[in-house]
C-alpha cells in the first residue's frame, strides 16, 4: 500500500497509533486505506512513544489537535490515569486501546472485546449459552472474558501457565459472571483434558505460536483436540498458527485473529469519523501489508503484530 502523501494538507484530520515499537504495525495501512476509499481528508500516523514518555505524548496529541488515537503495547494500561473518561469496557478490562479527543478531553475506550465478538459472529458463531475454554490470562484474555460475559456465554474456563495470573483475572472479572461461570485452572494436559470434555469454543489468547516461533503450540502434543468445537486464535501472524492447523486437521472450524484486528480498528474508525468503516477495504489492506512485510522479513526485524 503506497500512501499518497500529497493529499495531506493543513486541514487533514489526524489520528495514529501510540506504542513502542510501532514500525511494523498494520494499523496505518488499514486506516489510511479506509480514509482513501471513503475520500476522507484524514491521515493515520505511527506514533512511537517510549516508556516514560506517555504523559508528554498525550499532552502533545491534545495540543496538536489529534482527533484520537489507538494505543498498543506497552502503553495500554499506562495511559489510563490520564483519561478524563473511561468506557465501561476499558474500566473493567483495565486497559485502553482507543482514545477520542473532544475539546481537549480524553475518552478512553477498549474496542477489543467488541472486535472479538464481531469476528466470532462473522464466523457464524453465537456465544450465547456456550461453554468456552480460554488459553492465556494476559491483556487480550481480559478483553475476551469481557466480550464473552457481554454475549452471555454459559461458562468460561481460563487456563494459564502462570496460575496466579489466571486467579487474579478471575478475581477481577468474576462479577461479570454472576452465576459463577468463570473459573480457572493451570495450563497443562490433565487440566485441559478435563476442561474440554464439553466445550463449544476454544480461544488461544497466549502468544504461543506467533511469528517467529511458528513451530510452537499452546495445545499439548499428547491431547487430542475435540472436533466439535470452534478454535479461535487471536494471533494473526501467521494467519494459520500450528494451533489452528492442528484443529483444522481434526475437521474443526477455525478462526484467526485478523478479523478481531480489523473489527476493533473499524470500531475506532467509526468513533473518530462518525462513518461506517469499509471492513473489506481494511481487511485487504492488512493482508497486503502483511504480504509486503513477509517479502521483506529476512532483512526487517520484528513481526507485524501489535496486539
Ligand atoms: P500478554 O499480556 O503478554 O499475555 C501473554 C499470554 O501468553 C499470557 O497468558 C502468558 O502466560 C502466555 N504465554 C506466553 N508464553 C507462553 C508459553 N511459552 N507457554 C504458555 N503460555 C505462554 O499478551 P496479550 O496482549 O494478551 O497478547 C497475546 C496474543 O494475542 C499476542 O499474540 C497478540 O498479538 C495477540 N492479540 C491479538 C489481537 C487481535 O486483534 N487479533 C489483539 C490483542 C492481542 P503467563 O501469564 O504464564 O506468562
Amino acid at each position: 500500500m503506497v500512501m499518497d502523501m500529497q493529499r495531506i494538507t493543513g486541514k487533514t484530520a489526524l489520528v495514529g497509533l501510540m506504542g513502542w515499537p510501532v514500525a511494523h504495525s498494520l494499523s496505518p495501512a488499514m486506516h489510511n486505506a479506509a480514509f482513501a476509499y471513503l475520500g476522507l481528508d484524514w491521515a493515520y500516523l505511527p506514533l512511537p512513544v517510549m516508556a516514560g514518555q506517555v504523559e508528554a505524548a498525550l499532552r502533545g496529541l491534545v495540543a496538536l489537535h489529534f482527533v484520537g488515537f489507538n494505543v498498543t503495547l506497552p502503553h495500554k494500561v499506562a495511559v489510563m490515569p490520564y483519561m478524563d473518561e473511561l468506557s465501561p469496557a476499558a474500566r473493567q478490562i483495565g486497559a485502553v486501546n482507543t482514545v477520542r479527543i473532544e475539546q481537549g478531553k480524553l475518552r478512553g475506550l477498549n474496542t477489543d472485546p467488541q472486535g472479538f465478538l464481531n469476528s466470532l459472529l462473522e464466523a457464524g458463531f453465537q456465544p450465547h449459552g456456550k461453554r468456552v475454554v480460554l488459553l492465556g490470562a494476559g491483556g487480550s484474555a481480559r478483553a475476551v472474558v469481557y466480550a464473552l460475559a457481554q454475549a452471555q456465554a454459559r461458562s468460561l474456563m481460563v487456563l494459564n501457565r502462570t496460575f496466579a495470573r489466571a486467579e487474579k483475572l478471575v478475581r477481577d472479572m468474576a462479577v461479570l459472571f454472576p452465576n459463577g461461570g468463570l473459573e480457572c485452572r493451570p495450563l497443562n494436559s490433565r487440566e485441559l483434558a478435563y476442561a474440554v470434555e464439553h466445550v463449544d469454543l476454544v480461544v488461544n489468547s497466549t502468544s504461543v505460536g506467533m511469528h517467529p516461533e511458528v513451530a510452537d503450540c499452546p495445545w499439548p502434543d499428547d491431547l487430542p483436540m475435540p472436533a466439535g468445537a470452534l478454535y479461535y486464535d487471536l494471533i494473526y501472524n501467521p494467519l494459520e498458527t500450528l494451533f489452528l492447523a492442528r484443529a483444522r486437521s481434526v475437521g474443526a472450524q477455525t478462526v484467526n485473529g485478523l478479523g478481531m484486528l480489523v473489527h476493533q480498528g473499524a470500531l475506532g474508525f467509526q468513533q473518530w469519523t462518525g462513518k461506517q468503516a469499509p471492513l473489506e477495504v481494511m481487511r485487504s489492506a492488512c493482508l497486503e501489508a502483511m504480504q509486503e512485510w513477509l517479502a521483506a522479513a529476512e532483512s526487517a526485524p520484528g513481526p507485524p503484530d501489535e496486539g
